[in-house]
């Protein structure tokens, strides 16, 4: 080819996408198939809101408010935070983009656990830096050493809270050390995607660091507990000079009208949001006694997904729960070879799974 594509562009790791229900119905001519492999709130939404969004598909000829105010000014008031610290993405993906966009450049470096959510890296490598990975420790991220391990080229240091593939978190104390003992020059990301699943004693509570340092950049989303990952909708929250860089890379109407509306209207519906977080918390019990009973090995979650060995036969495992109508997360795909990602879903759907699961499991891991 003649094209002079960018040489890191060409290096960039291909994205695996998930199996999709219509393909595993048609696949093994099935009626029913329950899609647990990508984090959503399977309850669904809030009572209500469907209708009220609705109502605003008439005004799509529109272009969207580019500022996103209303819905700034919402988790403003909501979360307790000015409007000028907040910025607005097409799901906190983009916002990992404008990150690394304003942060980042060829001979730059950010600090990664490895594995984690692959996005970070996506966006670094895009922008010509590169990676410094520091593998989890007992399926944990080892904050000591991701400290450590930021050099003179460390632009930004990545970390979630809840972590995904893994489900653990990170403790005050964690993240107070990482507050005392990283250098200023470094942005510190706290990816919080699944803050609200944690049980509200056990959150760290970092938006008050937001204005003293300048540093710090959180980042919530609509897609997970609010139930709107097909809209696409996640904020930022940083320090005016951060959140400034990052308005000057992002592009004019970057979020779409209905999205903005949509995450006005759900931000009414707290309560609703912290009954679907106990909920969540009672099903992972369930799940852990089942797996508990049966033998099975899990790392203990505070998000709505659990990660699970599913033994050695693995493969054969995801195969069987794709002929049952179970589209799980291979954990092959996530650095986890061996273990399934699960999406916990409604009540119900997690009792089926759980049998049909232990089932194959047993059976598959036999000899
Ligand atoms: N961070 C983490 C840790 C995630 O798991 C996800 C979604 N899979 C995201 C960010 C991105 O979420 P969204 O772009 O839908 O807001």
């Amino acid at each position: 080819m003649s094209l002079k594509i960018k040489e890191w562009i060409m290096d960039l790791p291909e994205y695996i996408p998930g199996r999709t229900i219509e393909e595993i119905k048609e696949k093994y001519g099935l009626k029913e198939v329950y899609k647990m492999a990508s984090n959503e709130n399977l309850y669904g939404l809030a009572p209500g809101l469907a209708e009220r969004i609705s109502k605003d598909i008439e005004n799509i000829y529109y272009y969207p408010e580019g500022n996103c105010s209303e819905i700034r000014d919402k988790i403003g008031k909501v979360y307790d935070i000015s409007a000028e610290n907040i910025i607005i993405g097409s799901g906190s993906d983009q916002i990992i983009e404008m990150i690394c966009d304003s942060f980042v450049g060829p001979g730059d470096n950010v600090v990664i656990a490895d594995p984690t959510f692959p996005i970070y890296a996506k966006a670094a490598l895009k922008c010509g830096g590169s990676t410094i990975k520091v593998p989890l420790s007992g399926f944990r991220q080892d904050i000591k050493g991701l400290v450590d391990a930021v050099d003179g080229n460390t632009k930004i240091l990545f970390l979630t809270n809840p972590q995904n593939p893994t489900g653990t978190n990170i403790t005050a104390d964690e993240f107070n050390y990482v507050m005392d003992n990283l250098d200023s020059t470094v942005m510190l990301v706290m990816d919080e995607a699944y803050y609200e699943y944690c049980p509200a004693d056990e959150r760290v509570e970092t938006t008050e660091f937001v204005l003293k340092r300048d540093n710090l950049m959180l980042l919530r989303t609509f897609s997970k507990i609010f139930g709107l990952a097909g809209l696409r909708i996640g904020y930022g929250i940083g320090s005016i000079g951060a959140i400034g860089a990052l308005n000057k890379v992002r592009l004019p109407f970057n979020v779409n009208s209905i999205a903005q509306k949509a995450a006005v209207y759900a931000l009414d519906y707290m309560d609703h949001i912290e009954e679907i977080s106990s909920r969540i918390y009672k099903q992972r019990q369930i799940y852990y006694n089942v797996l508990d009973s049966s033998g099975i090995d899990y790392i203990r979650s505070y998000t709505n997904f659990i990660l699970i060995n599913a033994g050695k036969n693995s493969k054969i495992v995801i195969e069987e729960l794709l002929k049952n109508g179970f589209i799980v997360r291979p954990g092959e795909n996530l650095g986890f070879p061996g273990y399934i990602r699960v999406t916990i879903a409604s009540d119900d759907v997690n009792t089926k799974f759980l049998e049909v699961f232990t089932k194959i499991y047993k059976n598959c891991n036999k000899y």
